[in-house]
């Protein structure tokens, strides 16, 4: 029986003609384009650390957030300006003031920023300030704006929406892609399962690591704070992404010296845990490269 619209991962080379391995043999079978923002590269071997708030909520906070990720080793600032809630009624963020927050401590820091994206309309205006235009999850087939993000002269974070299948995920790339835009990171942030919301916000697929690593050359990174939701988590869930071959992470960091974060607190990690995981990831570059010198 033939089924509409179903796509296996052997249809990639006609969905993802621009992105997938099959038709690049150029990146031979283990090679990743590296993606340079602001200085940082992803995808050279070395583990990129991304560090921030949830939300761009005040100046203060997120200054005191951005001093205490460069301190903890980090190397860029995340931190959501306009933030996609479930409720209309809940905080949607600091939106444009937010960026120029974010500018400041990028200013300040040297690190490099991602902040999201969310409307077609506003895809100019978070590039101006933003080092890296971020597609959150649940826009992750939102193709106008994919599209727009991709005309928008700025590397791009795609999140892996929630229930979304590989193809899917590297079919919504392909759309930035097209725009002439081949500066891409993938980042797995977890996704829907039947456990999910019992013990952890989502379920953590870290199988889809190396399967993204053996279909795309493009660089691919964990998100552990929405995939678990659970601070305490956060630490083992990073070093488990590390192991499956992740070549960076995406982490919320709160500031015990802040108020409460207004979203997303329980997943917030200190900056002590975070310079822990960044102190884990520099060591496995370490090994990485005493490896190579080995072989
Ligand atoms: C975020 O990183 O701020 C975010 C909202 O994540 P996601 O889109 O993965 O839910
Ligand atoms: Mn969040």
């Amino acid at each position: 029986m033939k089924i509409a619209g179903q796509v296996s991962l052997s249809d990639l080379p006609r969905i993802c003609p621009l992105l997938c391995r099959a038709a690049h043999p150029e990146y031979g079978e283990t090679g990743t384009r590296v993606v340079e923002v602001g200085g940082v590269r992803f995808g050279n071997g070395r583990p990129v650390v991304i560090g921030g708030p949830c939300a761009v909520e005040t100046h203060e906070q997120t200054l005191n957030v951005a001093r205490a990720v460069r301190r903890a080793g980090a190397d860029m600032l995340r931190g959501g300006a306009y933030k996609p809630r479930t409720s209309p009624h809940d905080f949607q963020g600091t939106g444009l003031e937010g960026l120029r927050i974010l500018s400041e401590a990028r200013e300040e820091t040297g690190l490099p920023v991602v902040t999201e994206a969310m409307d077609t309309r506003l895809v100019d205006q978070v590039a101006e300030y933003a080092d890296m235009i971020q597609i959150g999850s649940r826009n992750m087939q939102n193709y106008p704006l994919l599209a727009e993000a991709g005309r928008a002269g700025k590397p791009v974070l795609l999140k892996r929406g929630m229930a979304a299948s590989l193809v899917e995920w590297l079919g919504a790339a392909e759309y930035i892609a097209e725009q002439g835009n081949l500066d891409i990171v993938l980042c797995e942030r977890g996704i829907k399962a039947f456990a999910g919301g019992e013990y952890s916000r989502y379920v953590l697929d870290l199988n889809v690591i190396p399967a993204v690593r053996a279909h795309s050359f493009l660089p691919v990174i964990v998100d552990p704070s929405h995939a678990t939701g659970v601070a305490a988590m956060v630490g083992p869930a990073s070093r488990a992404a590390l192991e499956f071959g992740s070549q960076g992470l995406i982490i919320e960091v709160a500031d015990p010296a802040s108020a409460q974060p207004m979203c997303d607190a329980a997943q917030a990690i200190s900056p002590e845990t975070l310079a822990g995981i960044v102190r884990f990831a520099r060591g496995r570059v370490e090994s990485f490269v005493e490896t190579e010198r080995v072989a």
